[in-house]
């Protein structure tokens, strides 16, 4: 086998872009000796509730933890059931699982890859609390109508932002086109994923967008009651020390990685431009290509990913031609949620989502991804599947 040439990911070229400033955020932090919680975490979550225009912004210590903490706040529990995507990282699921609800898994759509709106009020019961949807690849959910169904029903939403810091939900929304109002369209029309639902839960692990030098999370809310209730949860379930109101977790988002995310968070929109215009190379290169889906470009769309779909059973060969041409691909997610070893036995298969799962497959991507790298890259799978 050979040597890997290009990677799925490359993190130093932007740290090098901007080495200077992460130093001297890092220094600042250690002269000033505190390092968990603190003046640097408080100014980095009035940084990100700024950008997100929500009220409140919680560091918390990974994306995992920032989706059980948002669970948690909204009360769900024992015997609850949450409605989400099969199509997803584990932790999606897991942290309905962890707060002990049930979740309810509804199939998603081959061309968006999110939860298929049309599907969810059929599995709608009285045990049904919320709804988590993720923004997966970082391309915005039917979040319209979504919102729609979650009022109707009276229902929470928590959205799984860790793929999509800076995405936007757009109007132009094909499946929201057909079954929402145009009403709710329209106000939702420009918002940021994550200040929409209830509670939106975004994770700062390196590889993500807006990535940490370390684990990270942070919750959006606007709800006042429940930011404090995050809060609490974060440090022990406790609102005063040595005074715990509740069972919570040692889930603190430490001072060195806001710092960093500080500086980060100030470049985001371009690297996410950046991300969009790579996803367009692509697409240029690869739409007339036989037996492959590109994915739709979207004003909105932060293409945490560029996942396109292989037909014809030929995924598996163009990626061991692609890995014996020195690139790296990744299959998210090679198994639905749903049919994981924890949950076995327990739900029927969802098609879609299964068929996804043979299709899939993510290319390298990074902001500073090069458009000689994406012209080698389309050379070899355009010949694989000629
Ligand atoms: C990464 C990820 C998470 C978990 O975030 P961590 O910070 O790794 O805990 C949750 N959901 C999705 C969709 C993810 O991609």
């Amino acid at each position: 086998m050979n040597d890997i040439i290009i990677p799925i990911l490359d993190l130093t070229t932007q740290y090098q872009s901007i080495q200077t400033e992460i130093q001297e955020a890092m220094n600042r932090v250690l002269e000033s000796g505190r390092f968990i919680l603190g003046e640097e975490v408080a100014q980095f979550e009035q940084a990100v509730a700024n950008y997100l225009g929500v009220k409140h912004a919680i560091g918390v210590n990974s994306g995992t933890d920032a989706l059980i903490i948002s669970l948690r706040s909204l009360g769900i529990g024992k015997g609850d059931e949450v409605i989400t995507t099969p199509f997803s990282f584990f932790a999606t699921a897991e942290a309905v699982s962890q707060v002990g609800a049930i979740p309810i898994f509804v199939d998603v759509e081959a061309d968006t890859f999110n939860i298929n709106p049309r599907k969810i009020i059929q599995k709608i019961t009285p045990q049904t609390q919320a709804i988590l949807p993720v923004h997966l690849y970082g391309n915005p959910a039917a979040i319209a109508q979504i919102v729609e169904i979650a009022k109707t029903y009276n229902l929470k939403i928590v959205e799984d932002c860790a793929q999509s810091f800076g995405a936007k939900y757009e109007a132009d929304c094909v499946t929201c086109q057909q079954e929402c109002s145009e009403t709710m369209r329209l106000s939702q029309q420009g918002k940021f994923t994550g200040s929409i639902g209830d509670m939106g839960a975004f994770s700062f692990f390196p590889t993500k967008n807006l990535g940490a030098y370390g684990d990270g999370g942070l919750i959006a809310t606007d709800d006042d009651q429940l930011a404090e209730s995050a809060r609490m949860l974060r440090v022990h379930g406790e609102r005063k020390k040595y005074h715990n109101e509740m069972f919570g977790y040692n889930s603190r988002l430490d001072a060195l990685q806001a710092a960093i995310l500080r500086v980060k968070l100030k470049y985001i929109d371009q690297w996410n431009e950046q991300r969009r215009r790579v996803a367009q190379e692509y697409n240029e290169r690869l739409s007339a290509v036989e037996n492959l889906i590109t994915p739709t470009l979207k004003k909105g769309h932060v293409f945490h990913q560029y996942t396109v779909r292989i037909l014809g059973g030929k995924r598996d060969q163009l990626r061991d031609r692609l890995r014996d041409a020195g690139i790296a691909t990744m299959i998210y997610y090679p198994v639905s949620q749903d049919q994981l070893p924890v949950y076995e036995g327990r739900y029927e298969k969802l098609p879609v989502s299964e068929r996804l799962t043979q299709e899939v497959l993510s290319l390298p991507i990074w902001p500073e991804l090069t458009t000689a790298n994406i012209d080698t890259i389309t050379e070899v799978i355009k010949t694989d599947l000629a």
